[in-house]
């Protein structure tokens, strides 16, 4: 059994720690820094990423995560944990660099606020994966170590490199736990 922790800071996190609990793993909503420490894996949830980057920096996050990631355990970015992952951002903003892509905030524009699609990721069988956006991001540029999963009107929506995984989409509102089984499987040593 691994301990999974979702950063507990702003944004979706019930939902996440459900999902963990659902996969047969310990959930740990993480409030401090300190308790990062007897993590195997991270998620950083969706909610906004400005604000997030706001509490990460007031709370003293911004080390220990560098630090988590560095240790190699695992981090899953959904939506706005995907535009804080980021090495870059398009408007200009950085990233923490936990992986080597550049996010588009709110990247599928006013028309596509919400939505949903039948996503077809390979690397989870052929059962396509129900994906909700709500305000995604996308990925427009990945480094050479990063695997794609999926696409949306051939934008990224989903990539993987080493111990980092990231979605456009909020698996956790979901029934299906193939992603958060496929982060266990892939970040987690
Ligand atoms: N658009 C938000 C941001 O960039 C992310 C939205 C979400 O996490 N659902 O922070």
């Amino acid at each position: 059994m691994k301990t999974i922790g979702v950063l507990a800071l702003q944004g979706a996190v019930s939902e996440h720690l459900s999902m963990i609990t659902k996969t047969g793993h310990q959930a740990v909503p993480i409030k401090h820094p300190e308790e990062l420490a007897t993590l195997d894996g991270l998620i950083l949830p969706g909610g906004e990423s400005t604000t997030m980057r706001r509490f990460i920096e007031k709370y003293h996050f911004t080390g220990p995560l560098h630090d988590f990631a560095q240790s190699g355990r695992g981090i899953f970015g959904t939506c706005a944990g995907l535009v804080l992952s980021a090495s870059a951002i398009s408007n200009g903003d950085t990233g923490y660099k936990f992986a080597d892509y550049t996010a588009v905030r709110n990247g599928f524009g006013r028309q596509k606020m919400s939505f949903e699609v039948d996503l077809s990721i390979a690397a989870l069988g052929e059962t396509p994966f129900r994906a909700i956006f709500i305000r995604a991001p996308y990925i427009e540029k990945v480094g050479e170590g990063v695997t794609v999963l999926a696409r949306v009107d051939g934008k990224i929506v989903a990539a993987h490199e080493n111990n980092i995984l990231v979605t456009a989409f909020h698996p956790e509102l979901t029934d299906d736990t193939r992603l958060m089984d496929y982060f266990i499987r892939h970040c987690i040593s």
